[in-house]
Order: C-alpha cells, then structure tokens, then sequence
C-alpha cells in the first residue's frame, strides 16, 4: 500500500513545499491506519480546497518534488494519489465543514474564484457572516471556467463550491463589482472586504487579423468547452503561446478532434513557461510545436488562414486560431477601490495578512501574485481570512 512506503519525516519536506503547509506525513499516516476521513479532515483544515488541489497540483514541482525518496533514487510517494483518496472518500461520504458560532461580524469576497473560496471559509469556520459576489453564472472562478477539463470538471469544481456555500457561506451571482453593483455600496454594508478577482481576458497580440471570425481567445475557448457548448473547430489548429494555458487550449482542441494541433511559440523550447510533464502530456496528445514562430499576421485566404511569420520562415495554414499569450490585469475594476495601490496592474498587499493600503481591504490570489496556482490562491486567500479576523477583532 503506498501509504505505507511513507517515511513520515519529521520536519518533512513535502509539507514545506505546498504553500497550504498540509501535513503530508499526518493525512498520510492516517491513511495508513485507514482512518480516511481524519485525513481528509488533516488535509482540509490547511487547505479547504484539498479537492481541486489533489487533481490540479503540479505535485511534481511541489509536494512530491520535495519528497526525501528521491535523495535514495526511488520513487516519490504518491503525496497527489493519496490526497485525491482521502478527499474522494469524505465527498462521497457526504462530508461537512465545522461552522463557527456567529460573531456578528460581516465580510464580502468580491470574485467566487479559490482564493475568496478559501477566504471565505476561513472566515465562516470563525463565525463570520460571509457574502461571496461573482460576476459569472457559476462559482468556482477558473476551477470552473479555465483548468483543463481531463484534470477538473465543473462538477466537481460544483461539490467544492456546494461544500463550502453548506458551510454557511452565501454565494451572490451574477454580481459585477464595479458595474452592477459598486464597491462603495459593498463597503458600507460590510466589516472588511476580500478581493479576489484573479485576472482579465487573454491578451491581444496587436496583430493585423485577430479580429477575425475563426480568430479565438484561449479562454473563452477553454471556458466553451469545459461548460458543454464547445465552439466549432477546423480541421487544422494553429495555438499561439508557450505556457500552460496554450498546452491546456491545444490539448482540449485535439480532444474535440482536430486532425492536426500545432503550438507557435516565439522563443525556443527552453524558455517555455509551460510544465514539463504538461508539454510531454502535449506531445503524447500529438500537438506539433513550432518554436521561433512569432505571427506577424493572420490572413484569410480562402476559408482557412495564413500564419504569417518573419521573413524566412514558411506561413502556417490554420482552419482555427486560438491566442493563448497570458492573461490582461483589471487595472480598470481595480482603479475603482479608493486608496487601493497597485504596483503593474497587481494589487500591493502587506505579505503577512494580505492587507492593501486601504484597511478595509483585503486582497489575495491571481489579481496580487499576477497569476500562479490554485494552491497560492488558496494560501493567500486563508492568509487573508487571518489577517482579517485579527484586524477586525
Ligand atoms: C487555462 C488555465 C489553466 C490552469 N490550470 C491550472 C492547473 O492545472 N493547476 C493549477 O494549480 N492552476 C491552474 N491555473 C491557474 C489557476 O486557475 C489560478 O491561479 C487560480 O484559479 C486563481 O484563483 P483566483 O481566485 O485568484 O482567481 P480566478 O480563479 O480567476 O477567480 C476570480 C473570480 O473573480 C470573478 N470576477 C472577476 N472580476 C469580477 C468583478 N468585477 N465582480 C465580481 N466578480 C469578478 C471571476 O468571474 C472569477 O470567478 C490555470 C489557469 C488557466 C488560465
Ligand atoms: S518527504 Fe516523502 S517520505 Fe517524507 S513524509 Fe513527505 S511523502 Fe513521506
């Protein structure tokens, strides 16, 4: 049993490396005493996301990175396997979070993304009265709406938000703060204010053509997918980027059967921000990679398009294009909090308690660290909650 191969170090490792600080040896230990549902209790007192992060973790830069069995040129232990057991007993088990007594206190999360979710349930486990708005149909942020679909579905992203929202916590959506509904009106019916937005659409190249219908932006690309009204593709796909979100929209498009899926990426392989086992997963997937291809243009020529690329490099034909170059920040939204700094685009927070330079505010995840994983947002967002429940006491 893989449990039983943990050494269950003191001072371990693997827990250093996960941002949540999950007590790897205790949940594993646990396991290993078939106690499951202490270990999922073990992992979710850390971290209230343990589901999405047991399936969207990069474990092997994180947790089982660290494990002290590569030191011996063995196999790390299976810390991601493990966590997805524990927390697939305790869902299936119809598991609940404790909920605190009320202390009368009131808090708003602006965005339902992992980091107000952890925010949030931080703060309702302590008794506060917590309003979480979204400007989506649906919770979850891009749990729902962006991480590739083979890893988390919105189902599952749903038990996740419906555990937490049974632990007290109501969910206003629809609500799109600093247009429908403003963040002055907000303030004024709440004790502190958690800002979690994450980031904005995917950014524009500044090309000529990528107005063009069959021209589509990675995320809502993803997004259409991953909520069953996936949009039609051509046979040939051409996907311009080199990080996770161009493997994620490449694989996704091979997957909704497109004959042939290359990525365009302007440096060489080197300098891609993808993951290693993201763009080995890629590659098994058959997506072809064009390193040194920087599109000048796209070109309709017929009813495909032509990829133009500098001068001595032959144009790519593509049936679809999808842009996928990283995300733009919401300067603007964000331009509307009074005495709130930003420092390029990114909310400035005190690193201790996730404090703006307005006291009211608090701010955590994609929209303060420029963009990372679901388990910094979680961090971040249950540091916030600390640094909230003391300011406000
Ligand atoms: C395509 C893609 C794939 C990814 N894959 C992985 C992965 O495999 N593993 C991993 O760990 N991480 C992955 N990530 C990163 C991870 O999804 C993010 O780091 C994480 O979701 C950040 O959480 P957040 O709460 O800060 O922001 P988000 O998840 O972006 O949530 C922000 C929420 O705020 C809402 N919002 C925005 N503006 C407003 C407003 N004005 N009013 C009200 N609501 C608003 C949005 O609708 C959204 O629901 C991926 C990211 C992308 C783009
Ligand atoms: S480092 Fe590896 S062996 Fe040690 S406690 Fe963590 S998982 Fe177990």
């Amino acid at each position: 049993m893989e449990a039983n191969r943990c050494l269950f170090c003191f001072d371990a490792p693997c827990a250093a490396a996960c941002p949540t600080h999950i007590d790897v040896p205790r949940f594993i230990k646990k396991i290993a005493t078939a106690n499951v549902t202490g270990s999922a209790r073990a992992i979710l007192e850390a971290n209230v996301l343990g589901l999405s992060c047991s399936r969207v973790c990069p474990v092997d830069v994180l947790c089982e990175g660290a494990c002290v069995m590569h030191n011996v040129n063995r196999e790390p232990i299976q810390i991601g396997r493990l966590q997805r057991h524990a927390m697939d007993h305790f869902y299936a088990n119809g598991g609940r979070l404790p909920q605190g007594a009320s202390n009368g206190k009131r808090v708003a999360c602006v965005g339902a993304g992992p980091a107000s979710l952890a925010c949030a349930a931080e703060l309702r486990r302590n008794g506060v009265a917590v309003t979480v708005y979204d400007k989506r149909p649906l919770a979850g942020g891009l749990n729902t709406y962006g991480v590739a679909q083979y890893k988390f579905t919105p189902d599952d992203s749903r038990r996740e938000v419906e555990m937490i929202r049974r632990s007290g916590v109501e969910f206003v959506n629809g609500a799109d703060v600093g247009t429908t509904l403003s963040f002055e009106e907000i303030e004024s019916k709440f004790d502190a204010v958690f800002i979690g937005i994450g980031l904005g659409p995917t950014q524009p190249l500044g090309i000529p053509g990528e107005k063009l219908p069959g021209v589509l932006n990675a995320l809502e690309f993803i997004a259409s997918y991953k909520t069953a009204q996936p949009v039609a593709l051509g046979r040939r796909v051409a996907v311009i980027g080199g990080g996770n979100t161009a493997i994620d929209a490449a694989v996704a498009a091979r997957r909704l059967g497109a004959a042939e899926v290359s990525i365009l990426y302007r440096r060489g392989e080197a300098q891609m921000s993808a993951f290693a086992f993201e763009y080995e997963q890629a590659r098994r997937e058959g997506v072809q990679f064009c390193f040194h291809a920087r599109p000048e243009a796209f070109v309709q020529d017929g009813g495909a398009f032509r990829v133009v690329l500098p001068e001595g490099a032959a144009a790519v034909m593509a049936d679809t294009v999808i842009i996928a170059i990283g995300q733009s920040k919401l300067i603007e939204t964000l331009g509307a909090v009074r005495q709130i700094e930003l420092h390029e685009g990114r909310i400035v927070v005190n690193p201790a308690n996730g404090q703006t330079s307005n006291p009211k505010y608090f701010a955590g995840g994609d929209c303060v660290n420029g963009g990372r994983e679901v388990v910094d947002a979680a961090a971040e967002g249950k540091r916030a909650a600390k640094g909230i429940l003391a300011w406000l006491t």
